[in-house]
């Protein structure tokens, strides 16, 4: 997801541009290929481009308890300064950006929002996702999906106010 740069950083402060997303990339770094789309709109700061992106896609989740996957729908919005690291004009090394975590720009001017993007849509991913609020889970003794139907396993009732009684028997 790069963009060439070199018109932008020669124009005045203020100067912007606007793309169009629409690609194709692995963002968990696990094969998978997710298509995203959305806008990016640039603005030439003095120091750097400021990238303005809104973008969406649709990421494959394990269900946190049946173990089952799907698919659902995500959208990030980020602001995010990139730094060049040489002089436009002069093509001299410029010094690093102050926080060591800032993206940059490279030595052919161009922009890569992917890391960016990734570490968007990572932010935007649940910790423990759910296939369906209700999802029923596997059950613990056989392992079948409840989704799917119950198993023939005997109702557990461990419950502790039933284990007294139990004991009493
Ligand atoms: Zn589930
Ligand atoms: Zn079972």
């Amino acid at each position: 997801m790069d963009m060439n740069v070199s018109q932008l950083l020669r124009e005045a402060i203020g100067a912007t541009r606007d793309y169009d997303i629409d690609e194709t990339i692995d963002l968990t770094g696990e094969g998978t290929q997710n298509r995203i789309k959305g806008a990016c709109h640039m603005v030439r700061t003095q120091r750097s481009i400021l990238v303005r992106c809104s973008l969406n896609t649709e990421i494959e989740l394990t269900c946190s308890r049946c173990v089952g996957s799907f698919k659902q729908p995500a959208k990030v919005k980020f602001n995010e300064e990139f730094f060049p690291t040489l002089d436009i004009d002069s093509g001299a090394a410029l010094p690093p950006p102050e926080e060591a975590s800032s993206f940059t720009i490279d030595e052919l001017h161009i922009l890569d929002i992917t890391e960016a993007v990734r570490q968007y849509f990572l932010l935007a991913t649940p910790m423990k996702p759910l296939c369906k609020k209700d999802c029923a889970g596997l059950c613990p003794t056989c392992g079948q999906n409840l989704n799917q139907g119950k198993c023939a396993c005997p109702a557990d009732n461990t419950d502790p106010r039933w284990a007294k009684l139990a004991d009493l028997k």
